[in-house]
């Protein structure tokens, strides 16, 4: 971005991610914008469809919007994001953020180093790409408050699948959770489960179980660098105040059903960079944050709304009904939606969604 930029990240890479591992078109295009979208796909795992079940009703296959999407376990693509930036010329910190405040025209950085020492940083400005329940967001007082309610999420990969090698995410839904497999090649397949309320992971088998229609378990004894994670609920008050930027998971939690966090991270840090040089150049710290903020939120709202949509169709029992059977006997209808959520120019309109219903 023309400017030094140094990097505290706490956690030693390659790291574990709860994350479907699934990059839709739209994070295919955030990453051709960062030129990096040639390295990510000589590793990847090509996708070309989507087989959606539920409610007894299904299986129908989707196309994914043009190009398609890619499967890469997180741990890697992160490792090659952060080795990205620091090739670019980020200085890498590897310790924990601590605290921070602003003194005139600077941000004091404190953090813990991995030796387990207080250092500090001076900076233009702080862009908290730390994470849902960020502690940027925490620390600079610009957290929410504590909300209730959430999906819970477990996953992992499985090793030796037959539709580990296959071009097709498979998704199981039911009302208000849903079981997808990613295949990674190799046989490995990512499987994550999102349920309404956290369970056993014994219960977890016998649910994914009933999702599939026994045509799958959840098989958790066999499941690799396994996480869980929840409730899936956090947005702060703001993207933006002061010098203090959020950006990705640290600016809100998006829905993971629409698989759009990725390149909502990748857009929402370039865009808080946009604001930084802008701020640099001249532009007032306040304007700059309030810019940052509507470009924010022009970027995440209809992600937003869509995901709502879809989670209200999902719990209404006769919609959701009428909604699968029309997906089923039409996938055009389903196909257009998945290109507004999912694809590289990502647009939504509620228009499509009555075109579901219709
Ligand atoms: C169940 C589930 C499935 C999902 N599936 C998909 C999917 O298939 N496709 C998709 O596009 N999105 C998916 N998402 C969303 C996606 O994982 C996130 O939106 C994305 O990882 C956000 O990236 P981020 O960089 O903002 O945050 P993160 O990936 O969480 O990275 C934050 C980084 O900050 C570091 N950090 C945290 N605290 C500190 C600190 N105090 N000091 C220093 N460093 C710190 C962490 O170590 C970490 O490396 C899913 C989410 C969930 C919950």
């Amino acid at each position: 971005m023309g400017c030094s930029v140094a990097l505290i990240e706490r956690s030693r890479f390659p790291r574990t991610k709860v994350c479907g591992d699934y990059l839709s078109p739209s994070a295919l295009a955030a990453l051709a914008d960062l030129a990096l979208l040639d390295r990510v796909a000589l590793r990847a795992h090509a996708l070309r469809t989507l087989c959606l079940s539920g409610f007894g009703l299904g299986p129908v296959r989707l196309r994914l919007p043009n190009p398609g999407g890619l499967a890469l376990a997180r741990s890697e693509l992160d490792a090659l994001l952060l080795d990205a930036a620091v090739e670019a010329g980020a200085a890498l910190h590897p310790g924990a953020y601590l605290a921070s405040h602003e003194e005139g025209e600077r941000v004091d950085v404190a953090f813990r180093d991995v030796e387990g020492v207080d250092r500090r940083l001076s900076a233009s400005a702080l862009i908290g790409a730390d994470g849902a329940w960020s502690a940027v967001a925490q620390r600079c007082g610009i957290a929410e408050a504590e909300r209730r309610g959430g999906r819970w999420a477990v996953g992992g990969h499985l090793a030796g699948q037959s539709d580990g090698d296959a071009g097709e995410v498979s998704m199981f839904v039911d009302a208000g959770g849903y079981y997808a497999r990613n295949p990674l090649g190799g046989g490995v397949v990512n499987a994550m489960f999102v349920m309404p309320k956290p369970v056993a992971l014994e219960e977890a088998d016998r649910a994914v179980s009933a999702i599939t229609g026994g045509r799958h378990t959840f098989d958790q004894p066999r499941l690799e660098r396994k996480v869980a994670i929840g409730p899936l609920r956090y947005r702060p008050k703001r993207a933006a105040r002061g010098r203090v930027f959020l950006a990705g998971d640290a600016a809100g939690l998006l829905d993971p059903f629409t698989g759009q966090g990725v390149p909502v991270a990748l857009r929402s840090a370039q865009l808080a960079c946009d604001a930084v040089r802008s701020m640099l150049d001249g532009r007032e710290p306040a304007r700059a944050a309030r810019e940052y903020a509507a470009a924010h939120r022009a970027l995440v709202s209809p992600r937003r709304f869509a995901a709502g949509m879809i989670d209200a169709l999902l719990r209404a029992r006769l919609l959701r009904t009428r909604v699968f059977r029309n997906v089923v006997r039409d996938a055009g209808a389903a196909e257009s939606l998945l290109a507004a959520v999912a694809g590289a120019d990502a647009r939504f309109s509620p228009r499509l969604v009555w075109g579901l219903l219709a």
